[in-house]
């Protein structure tokens, strides 16, 4: 016999997905509604509550978060290699104030957590505690909130084998390596893996005893122009257009990019297949050239005392080499779907990238177009107003986000509540927020901004 839960919407995932949805809906709502949030885990946060303890946002703290409340108030960096990039939330910043948004939905009684809950379909969670079984009525309306989950590595079965004698730690135990290893071998191409080269390094690792297994090399956006500043952001999106534009092929429009500033590769020499585009900061990029040992064999297959073997071939580390794991998917990529389904509601990117808004986006969405006493719940038109984009793995991939991406920018752009919601929330990067002061640069943006950006979506969609 199931318990009974009385709510109006369960949302599946308390992470940054799941926290977005249910902020905006819960502030846009004309009505009370209550809200079921369930998750594997203990408490909000998602896979920030098992990321390894170096991590921080690799892009401002302003995008990330939930619309009603600014992730780490909006301050410049103060010191250090970024002085004066607006700040980028560490793993605790992240996890302390999801935990704080949720005590307080809690409190004001709208939702109702459900930790360590399992979701099971249908409506209905088991708790891993107690066992007990959970139950939605049939009109609550189901969000499915872990759709585009990433996987990371501390929770994934490892990909490759690990003989007797070879020493494999996934990268959250780097922190807890006491034995100083004559090698580092890191394994990844993603952000992970750069983080874990660039924490090495920070903490004074020579250059030389690092190997790095890269199967592919990605490219990653310039972090500098990836600011909630609008003549910065808008005047990168300008050039993207102008060189996209011009670009002859995929790779001449990358290299162009790059040129431009905008994209960055660690080696000049080879040309990546990767882009997932986290953004990068100028100092991690000169640490990152400073491994000369790049092994490009692909993926492993085993790891075994003093040897490595790869599906290209084998390579010698030291016999106490220490293999710091850090190949997980990250980003999912599952086929887009309708964001509005009759059984679920499922949250994905609209704009390019930046899940927190398409997350934000949605529960605003639905918050504003729903009619109580139409039986549809206007979900043709919540589709219409909303269509998902995909994130990017290669580079056609990404040149196809952005072309996705911003037709919807311009089908929600152009519901006048939804443009003055979205210039409202620090979530969306390509906002001009209400009182911006104009200025030569932004006036200079928004120039070239309207002058490129048919021609350029028309290129980058046939290169796509
Ligand atoms: C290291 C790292 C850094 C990143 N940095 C950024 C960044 O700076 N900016 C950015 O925009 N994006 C970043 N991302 C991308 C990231 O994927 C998204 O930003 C976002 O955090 C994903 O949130 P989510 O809620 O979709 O997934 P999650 O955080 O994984 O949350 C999904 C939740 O669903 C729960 N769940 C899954 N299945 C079930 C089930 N059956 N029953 C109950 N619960 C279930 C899981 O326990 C999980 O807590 C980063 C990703 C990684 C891995």
């Amino acid at each position: 016999m199931n318990t009974a839960v009385d709510a109006d919407y369960l949302v599946v995932g308390a992470g940054a997905t799941g926290m977005a949805f249910v902020d905006a809906l819960l502030d846009h709502a004309d009505r009370d509604l209550r809200v079921a949030l369930v998750d594997r885990r203990h408490g909000a946060g998602g896979h920030w509550l098992a990321a390894y303890p170096f991590v921080r946002l690799h892009q401002a703290s302003a995008f990330y978060g939930v619309g009603g409340r600014l992730l780490g108030g909006g301050r410049l960096q103060r010191r250090g290699p970024e002085k004066g990039l607006q700040e980028r939330a560490d793993q605790p910043t992240i996890c302390a104030y999801y935990a704080e948004l949720l005590e307080e939905r809690r409190a004001a009684g709208q939702v109702e957590f459900h930790g360590g809950c399992d979701y099971l379909g249908d409506g209905s969670f088991r708790s891993h505690l107690t066992g007990e079984t959970f139950e939605v009525g049939p009109r609550c309306r189901i969000v499915d909130a872990r759709y585009l989950a990433p996987d990371i590595p501390a929770e994934m079965p490892r990909r490759f084998a690990v003989e007797p004698g070879a020493r494999v730690i996934p990268v959250n135990d780097l922190v807890r390596v006491e034995d100083a290893p004559s090698q580092y071998v890191v394994v990844g191409s993603g952000k992970t893996a750069t983080d874990a080269v660039v924490w090495l390094l920070g903490n004074g690792v020579d250059p030389d005893a690092i190997c790095w297994i890269r199967p592919r090399d990605p490219w990653m956006l310039n972090r500098g122009l990836i600011q909630p500043d609008p003549a910065i952001f808008l005047g990168m999106a300008a050039t993207l257009f102008e060189e996209s534009a011009a670009a002859e092929s995929l790779t001449d429009l990358f290299h162009r990019l790059e040129e431009a500033d905008i994209m960055h590769r660690i080696d000049r020499s080879v040309e990546p297949t990767m882009a997932r585009a986290p953004t990068l900061g100028a100092w991690e990029l000169d640490l990152l050239r400073m491994v000369e040992n790049v092994v490009r064999l692909g993926h492993i297959r085993s790891a075994g005392r003093g040897r490595i073997d790869l599906v290209g071939g084998t390579i010698r580390v030291a016999d106490d080499a220490l293999v710091v794991d850090c190949a997980a998917e990250g980003l999912k990529m599952p086929p887009l779907i309708p964001v509005w389904q009759p059984e679920v509601i499922t949250p994905q990117p609209i704009r390019a990238g930046f899940p927190c808004f398409g997350a934000a986006l949605t529960g605003y969405v639905e918050a504003t177009r729903f009619d109580a006493a139409a039986d549809d719940r206007g979900d043709a038109e919540k589709n219409r107003v909303c269509a998902p984009s995909p994130y990017a793995n290669t580079m056609a991939d990404w040149a196809r986000m952005n072309v996705v991406g911003t037709r919807n920018a311009q089908a929600f752009g152009a519901e006048p509540d939804i443009k003055s919601w979205a210039d409202g929330v620090a979530l969306n990067p390509a906002r001009i927020a209400p009182g911006t002061p104009s200025s030569p640069a932004l006036d200079d943006a928004l120039e070239r901004l309207a002058r490129a950006t048919a021609p350029g979506l028309a290129r980058l969609d046939e290169l796509a």
